[in-house]
Order: C-alpha cells, then structure tokens, then sequence
C-alpha cells in the first residue's frame, strides 16, 4: 500500500524517518514521502526528511512542553502552511496518509487530531493514525493528554492504529533506551504490512494487495499490529506447525496492544520463502485466528521474503474490547480529575474531550 507518512511531534517524526528509513534499506518502495512537523527546532534537526516547523511567533522553535491545548492551537493556527506542505506530497498514486504521533506529548497530542480533521475533509484516500500510548509509567498529564487527543482521533480518521509503549518493552529496559528498539520494531511491523499490500515480487501462491488491508481497517475505530517470526523447516509439511506458532505468538505475546483483545475483522501474512510456506498451515493458522479474536471476517495472504524465517503478521482492525485500552481510559480519566496535575479546561478544539464518556 503506497502512504504518505506526517509525523507530527517529536516521536510522530522520529517514527515517520525510521518508516522511511526500513522501507528504504528493504527497497519495497511503499513509503512514497514523508514529512516531520513540530513546535520545537531541536527535534526536527536530526531527522532525514523534510519538515515544517510551526508555531513560530508563539514559542520561537521551543516546543509546547506537555501543553497539548497550545499544540492544537498552534496546528490551527499554521494549518493552512502545513496543508498545502503535505499536498504537495499527495501524487495520484498515494494510497494512503499516514499520521505518526506519541499520544502523551504537547504537539503531537494537541496537533495531530486538528491536522486529522482537516486531512479527512480534503482527501478522498482513507487517512490512518499510528498512535502511541504512553507507558503507564509516565506522567498522569501523558495518559490525560492522550486520552483526550485518542477519542478525537478515533472520531475524525478512518482507522487508529494502537502502539503501547508497554507492549514491546524489554524488562528492566528504562524507557527512553527502549524507545530505539520499540520504533524499529513499529517501523518493521507497520513497514511490512505496507510491503504486503504491493504487487508481489515473488511467487506468492496468495498475494495480499493494499485493499485487503484497507478493508481490515475499514471497520474504523482501533486496531493493533502483532508479529513474530520462527526459524523454517526444510519441509513444507512441517511448516504446519511453525506457521501456527508464529501466529499464536504474534496474537498472544507480540500484539501493539497488551491484554487481551477482541476485534472485528483481522489480516494475516505469512512472510518467508514461498518454497516453506505450507498451505495447510496458513489456513490453520487463520481458523485459529478467527476463533481468538471472535472475527468473522479474517482475510489472508502471503508475502514473500528471502529469509530462513516465517513471519506471522496479524493486522486487527475494529477492536471491540481491550483490557489495555480500558485500563488506559480510566487512568486517564482519574488523572484529568487530579486539578494539581493539569488544568482540566474545556477546549473548543477537542471535540469530545469530555473523559467521563468513555
Ligand atoms: P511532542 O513532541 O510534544 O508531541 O511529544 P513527544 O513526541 O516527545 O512525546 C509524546 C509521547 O510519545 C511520550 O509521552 C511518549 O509516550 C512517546 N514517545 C516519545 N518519544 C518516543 C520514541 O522515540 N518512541 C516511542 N515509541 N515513544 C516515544
């Protein structure tokens, strides 16, 4: 599926350039360009991609701090320089915008749901945001700031994909040095699927193409990635069993969401050297997955790659229920209630900012 990547925010960028930067080094093509946008000069300097810096006269390439109701204001306030910055970018090929954004910051919070909003207005290409939710060990105004910026999201785009930071953290790992490994893991997982939905270079005996993930997602609301990979066998006959576990652990210990999770409809590839990769267990492997996730709908496909691996890419579209998410919610919710932490103002520019709905 070929995407135009905007990462808003320190870590909506730094994911956007490790998207790039793997679609890249792969040479799948998928990534058709890519821009960073902040408030804050420091963060877009390392990055190898375009970029725009906003707010300007208000905080002089400072950033917004934690503060996501200025972010948002500031995103209104530029939002025609960065509209017309980001369509440029949009050729007729793009199928796709992609908006990278951590949940629990000030600009990415406060801007990526403004910018969503006036993305899904112009453009008739279905618009995705890959979100983080910040670690449970982050601030009480992080799980506020997302939790506000999260429903306005789910709200405005077509599909919101979920990345924990919890989910794919290393024990004893500090956070911010697990942060590298956790962006190269979002970067593989979200690159591959892209790659998946292109024209096959390979013989895949099943090919997915970019409206199969499209219509995963098309149930709107949340979704979650998962992956894992194992070591082949030599035969095709005892890939059976690898395929299934690569599946199981991609679902039960290597979902973007922790917990346990139902959804509406779920995709799966099955990545490796096509020779490997047995029939048998690919369609096992999506009647286990229909029965977990109690899906009816659960397309999938090959995707051939040159490794001694087979990889199980799960993409869960329309999340029904999520311990994670309802846990998230309601620290969110406690939080906005604690007045020392924040001010928990009304903003006209959050539509449904009101966290006592949830
Ligand atoms: P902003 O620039 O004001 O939008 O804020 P940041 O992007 O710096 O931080 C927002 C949230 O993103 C934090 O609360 C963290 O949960 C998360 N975060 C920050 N940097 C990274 C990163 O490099 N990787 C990941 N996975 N999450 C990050």
């Amino acid at each position: 599926m070929k995407a135009v990547l905007v990462g808003v925010g320190q870590a909506g960028g730094k994911l956007a350039d490790h998207l790039v930067t793997f679609d890249h080094e792969r040479g799948y093509g998928s990534v058709l360009d890519a821009i960073a946008i902040n408030t804050a000069q420091s963060d877009l300097q390392p990055l190898a991609l375009d970029t725009v810096l906003i707010g300007q006269d208000r905080v002089k390439g400072h950033g917004v701090g934690g503060d996501n109701e200025l972010g948002a204001e500031i995103m209104e306030a530029d939002l025609q320089e960065v509209q017309q910055k980001i369509g440029n970018r949009i050729t007729t090929q793009a199928e796709s915008i992609i908006l990278t954004v951590g949940l629990g910051g000030g600009t990415g919070s406060g801007g990526a749901p403004v910018l969503a909003r006036r993305l899904a207005e112009i453009y008739e290409i279905p618009i995705y945001v890959l979100a983080i939710l910040p670690s449970t060990e982050e601030s009480n105004l992080a799980q506020v700031n997302a939790g506000r910026s999260l429903k306005t999201i789910i709200d405005t785009v077509d599909a919101t994909l979920l990345i924990d930071n919890d989910a794919w953290k290393t024990t004893g790992e500090s956070l911010t040095e697990g942060y590298k490994e956790i962006n190269q893991q979002i970067a593989k997982r979200i690159g591959l699927l892209l790659a998946a939905g292109e024209p096959a270079k390979g013989v895949a005996e099943s090919v997915v193409d970019s409206s199969e993930v499209i219509n995963t997602l098309r149930t709107g609301g949340m979704a979650a990635i998962g992956y894992n990979e194992v070591a082949a066998a030599e035969s095709t006959e005892e890939n059976i069993n690898t395929i299934l576990t690569a599946t199981r652990s991609a679902l039960l210990s290597g979902l973007s969401l922790t917990g346990e999770t139902t959804a509406e409809s779920a995709l799966l590839v099955i990545t490796g050297d096509p020779d490997r990769i047995s029939r048998k267990g690919v369609e096992k492997s999506r009647r286990w997955l229909e029965d977990e996730t109690g899906s009816m709908q659960v397309r999938g496909g090959d995707f051939p790659t040159d490794s001694d691996q087979i990889g199980a890419l799960v993409l869960l579209g329309g999340i029904q229920s999520s311990d994670r998410i309802e846990g998230f919610f309601a620290r969110a919710q406690e939080a906005a209630a604690a007045p020392t932490e924040m001010e928990a103002d009304e903003d006209k520019l959050f539509q449904n900012d009101d966290l006592d709905d949830l």
